[in-house]
């Protein structure tokens, strides 16, 4: 568990799809029985309870064994704080522990067709019928829908109310009747997200997370915490996709021998860019040492826009240096890590739009941040 992980050795939590290494799930079940797949979170709900400054001992200690993250996925970093912060008592003794213990894997329903930055434009409809909510519509770009058991999501509940008004925030089980997905396919092959569709989705009252037609503000401090990146600080993986686009020693060597001698340009844009990183890392540390909450507010879209530009950066760099080899996309030429890391680079595109696009992140950067007039 010191050695780099391979995106399929990752658990999610759930059991659709579980990991490709059964040490990942020994390792699992010894950070469930610690407590530290959450560690901030109250015990009672699968958490260790740390304080802020406990918390940051144990990413260290983690960091410093090289130890990969025991869990990642949406339940960890995204619905379970915002549980903390918004369920109810019986929201939180019923979701948390499963997430908490990998039992549980979530997914995302906020785009759609015609709502992406303009998220406050989503159609997806739910009308109350007796104790149950009837939901109609479609979410797209869901990521793992394939393979969650539940999604949390945003639902037109009052469609004469001004947009951000009118909006609920509801858990649905995906094994609902009348819930079904289609695989959207990505330039590098892979089929990461689904078209996610409601066809009369009965969901029970009880799974309306805050009051009706206040979601909006619970959609949006979800959204702080997905892009904080803290997640991967609770997976104790501080970098978390920073460190997972590293190359191999291998390439590491390679680049020492050609880019810092040799050509003065590559040798200056990877310093460069690793000193964007550390810049990044001490900001969020500073940022989040300042904040009262345990995840930040409209900072996190910092975090958000450096750590997209920093990734697609790293990986443009190291197809740069890796010359033909960069472009293989299958065949004995090219190594393993070649291959990975040329998709990879394809995939990257993707990061600068995915949970918000760089140009959304500016501008609240500008507005919330900075305070600059609208
Ligand atoms: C890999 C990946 C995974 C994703 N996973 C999920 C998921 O699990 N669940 C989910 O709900 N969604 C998911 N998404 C969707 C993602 O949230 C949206 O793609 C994103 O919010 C952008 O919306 P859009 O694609 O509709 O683009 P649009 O909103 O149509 O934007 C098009 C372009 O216009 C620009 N633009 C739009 N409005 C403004 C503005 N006001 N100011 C300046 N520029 C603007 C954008 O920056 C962009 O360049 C995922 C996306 C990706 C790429």
């Amino acid at each position: 568990m010191r050695v780099k992980m391979r995106p399929d050795e990752a658990i999610n939590g759930g059991y659709k799809k579980r990991s490709s290494n059964p040490d990942s799930e020994i390792w699992l079940q010894r950070m469930v029985e610690q407590g530290w797949t959450a560690p901030n979170w109250p015990k009672e709900y699968g958490g260790a309870d740390l304080d802020k400054n406990e918390f940051v001992v144990l990413l260290e200690e983690m960091q410093r064994i090289n130890a990969r993250p025991p869990l990642v996925g949406m339940g960890v970093s995204m619905i379970g704080p915002t549980l903390l912060e918004y369920g109810t008592e019986e929201q939180k003794q019923r979701f948390l522990p499963p997430i908490a213990k990998g039992e549980a894997s979530w997914c995302q329903g906020y785009s759609e067709p015609g709502a992406g930055s303009d998220l406050a434009g989503l159609q997806t409809k739910a009308v109350l019928d007796g104790d149950e909510f009837v939901i109609n519509g479609s979410k797209i770009w869901t990521s793992s829908a394939a393979f969650a058991d539940w999604m949390f999501c945003l639902v037109r509940t009052d469609p004469q109310a001004p947009k951000h008004q009118g909006i609920s925030f509801f858990l649905l089980s995906m094994d609902s009747p009348g819930v079904s997905v289609k695989p959207i396919r990505l330039i590098n092959g892979t089929s990461p997200f689904y078209q996610t569709f409601f066809d009369d989705v009965r969901v029970p009252r009880e799974n309306l997370v805050h009051r009706i037609n206040e979601g909006w503000e619970v959609g949006k401090r979800l959204l702080q915490h997905e892009r904080s990146g803290l997640a991967a600080l609770a997976s104790a993986d501080a970098a978390g996709p920073l460190e997972r686009i590293k190359p191999g020693n291998d390439f590491a060597e390679m680049v020492n021998i050609y880019a810092s001698l040799s050509d003065a340009e590559l040798r200056d844009s990877w310093t460069d860019n690793e000193m964007i990183k550390q810049a990044l890392l001490l900001t969020k540390r500073r940022v989040v040492e300042e904040s009262e909450a345990k995840t930040p507010g409209a900072a996190t879209s910092i975090f958000k826009y450096i750590e997209a530009e920093y990734v697609k950066r790293q990986l443009e760099l190291q197809l740069k240096t890796r010359g033909t080899q960069g472009l293989g996309w299958n065949g004995e030429t090219f190594s393993e890590e070649d291959i990975s890391m040329g998709r990879l680079w394809l995939e990257s595109k993707a990061i600068s739009i995915a949970g918000g696009s760089n140009e959304v992140q500016l501008n609240i950067i500008s507005k919330r941040v900075l305070g600059l007039p609208d």
